[in-house]
């Protein structure tokens, strides 16, 4: 069935009364929720969608045993209101998923949004009317229950929420449709749960995702069986029941904090060891090698994912980035029991060129007698085969579950999925079709009146996503009051200052060591995506800046 209902399926309440929109905000993760806060703030009719149940985005999809954040919660939760901030107590210093998830759940009921949110909606389009100026979304639901039903809305503005990582990556391998057991992606864990206990599970992806699912579960499963095509460095989080009085030194400093982390270049968090540690502009290499060890030794025992941030050049100087390699070699040989898994464990790329997975007896759990580290590399998987996975020199491993936590089409995918299509009917895989181009990651040229929160070659992956979520929403806002006191209908990035942006972009990264890395930050983890910077490494003053720039001359801006 479908209807005409703006704002939803027949016999829903309409917000609006059937008016059309301001603004669409696609997606109820952290930035959707913070974006539809701030455009409501405003005075802007909003209405959000969200494909899931719920509100959450990646804590509402990621359910996988194990699941929780890599940064201090302290830090990674909204500051834009002291209220919320000085409320909310958290009961660990890296919450668990389902603690995030309640987090989220009382954010929305707190700042009561839920009226303006409608669930179970997937936007499938995004046409631009060129003549009004307004985006129609076409949008079908994911309710099990009514499959059938879709409906559209016509909003001025468009603003994608749809995370950075948030469509799932299915591996390509022979075979996989015929597996008779549970097959589970990370990405999309199913809300019933999977029983674990007791099973042979098979694991296919070792990084942040699978680094987690293996700790948390490899003391209660029959067998493990870990496929590894590449190893990652992982670094310990030490994660902790919280100390009631860490956090009320946190509260009584949320100031400080929060100023702090926005004036840092690096990942925007300033708490390491239970105190304020702002990131500091040394290069390791100045140090004499004991200091930079004790150092080095001083953020491994603290915890946390961030050891980048005590040193500039560790990313950027292949002599510093060996030290650090050397050091982290000998923890992984130091913790592993049987040399050859030790070897097998230690990655072949640059430390720091990826997100370090978070790690709470990963290591350890290879001393386990019922987990065995299956090395892809050397001999890959053929196919996966009704009961388990067949490597290539023929050796099978029975799996009762099958586990897939090979990571997202990041950036990019969830924009691709959504058939989106411009000025003169341009669409945006056509548009993208070399790779993405964007205006400071949230516009695009040829697309006027939709923006992206945390989308690609912004901030987002190399800072807060809830900082920048915030920070970017406002942006929004403000050219949606510029464009209104001009007059004018809509607003649209100069072709040109986009590819200034994209050069900044790419010519920062060129100074480091990233690229020679493949990693979802390039592109290169999805066979035949464009390989490219996807995050802005440059820090968050220099994207700050230029955001601040681009919004009081409006010079990189056309207003149509
Ligand atoms: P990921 O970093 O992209 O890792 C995917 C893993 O799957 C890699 O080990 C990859 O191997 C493997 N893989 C992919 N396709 C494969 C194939 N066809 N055959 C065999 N192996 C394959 O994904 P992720 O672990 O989900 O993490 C993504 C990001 O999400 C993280 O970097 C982090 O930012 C975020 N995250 C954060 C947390 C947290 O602690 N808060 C937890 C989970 C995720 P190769 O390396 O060889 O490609």
């Amino acid at each position: 069935m479908s209807d005409r209902s703006l704002a939803g399926w027949a016999g829903e309440p309409d917000p609006f009364g059937g008016e059309d929109y301001d603004v669409l905000v696609v997606g109820a993760g952290f930035a959707g929720i913070n974006a539809l806060y701030n455009f409501r703030q405003q005075g802007l009719r909003t209405l959000l969608v969200e494909a899931g149940s719920g509100v959450g985005g990646t804590w509402f999809w990621n359910r996988y045993p194990g699941a929780r954040v890599d940064v201090e919660s302290l830090e990674y939760s909204y500051g834009f209101s002291d209220e919320l901030q000085q409320e909310w107590e958290w009961s660990e210093k890296y919450s668990s998923q389902p603690e995030v998830l309640r987090y989220l759940e009382w954010v929305t009921d707190r700042l009561d949004l839920r009226a303006d949110m409608r669930f179970h909606r997937r936007v499938t389009s995004l046409h631009l009317d060129e003549t009004l100026m307004r985006w129609t979304a076409t949008v079908s639901s994911t309710d099990s229950e009514n499959p059938s039903r879709s409906a559209r809305l016509s909003c001025r503005y468009v603003v994608l929420a749809t995370g950075f990582l948030s469509s799932p990556n299915f591996p390509v391998i022979p075979g996989l449709e015929s597996f008779t057991g549970d097959l589970v992606h990370t990405g999309a864990w199913p809300r019933e749960g999977v029983q674990l206990a007791g099973r042979a599970i098979g694991v296919i992806g070792t990084a942040a995702s699978g680094v987690q699912v293996i700790q948390e579960t490899c003391a209660l499963v029959k067998r493990l069986t870990v496929f590894q095509r590449s190893a990652n460095w992982c670094l310990p989080l030490r994660n902790q029941t919280m100390a009631p009085e860490y956090q009320a030194f946190v509260k009584a400093n949320y100031p400080e904090i929060r100023r702090l982390a926005q004036d840092s270049r690096g990942p925007g968090m300033v708490l390491m060891d239970g105190r304020i540690v702002p990131s500091e502009s040394r290069r390791a290499m100045d140090l004499a090698p004991e200091e930079r060890i004790a150092d080095f030794e001083w953020r491994w025992n603290a915890g946390g994912v961030h050891m980048g941030r005590g040193f500039v050049d560790l990313v950027v100087d292949e002599d510093a980035n060996d030290e650090l390699r050397r050091f982290l070699e000998a923890k992984i040989r130091e913790i592993v029991d049987d040399p050859e898994v030790a070897e097998l464990l230690i990655p072949d790329h640059p430390p720091l060129t990826r997100r370090p997975p978070g790690e709470s007896g990963y290591y350890r759990a290879f001393n386990r007698a019922n987990v065995e580290l299956v090395d892809i590399r050397s001999d890959p998987i053929a196919a996966v085969t009704p009961t388990g996975v067949r490597l290539r020199s023929g050796r099978h491993f029975d799996v009762e579950v099958l586990v897939c936590a090979t990571g997202f089409d990041s950036g990019t995918g969830a924009a691709l999925r959504i058939d989106i299509r411009g000025r003169e009917g341009i669409s945006l895989r056509e548009y993208w079709a070399d790779g993405a181009r964007t205006h400071l990651g949230m516009m695009i040229s040829r697309f006027p009146n939709m923006f992206l929160l945390n989308g690609p070659q912004s901030p987002g992956p190399h800072f807060s996503p809830p900082v920048l979520a915030d920070f970017q929403s406002r942006h929004v806002g403000a050219l949606i009051a510029a464009v209104d006191k001009a007059g004018a209908a809509a607003v649209e990035p100069h072709e040109d200052a986009q590819a200034e942006w994209v050069d900044h972009l790419n010519a920062v990264y060129a100074r480091t060591l990233i690229p020679k890395t493949d990693s979802w930050w390039m592109g290169a983890n999805i066979p035949g995506k464009p390989r490219q910077a996807l995050a802005y490494g440059g820090g968050f003053p220099e994207y700050r800046r230029r955001c601040q720039a681009a919004l009081e001359e409006l010079s990189e801006y056309e207003l149509i």
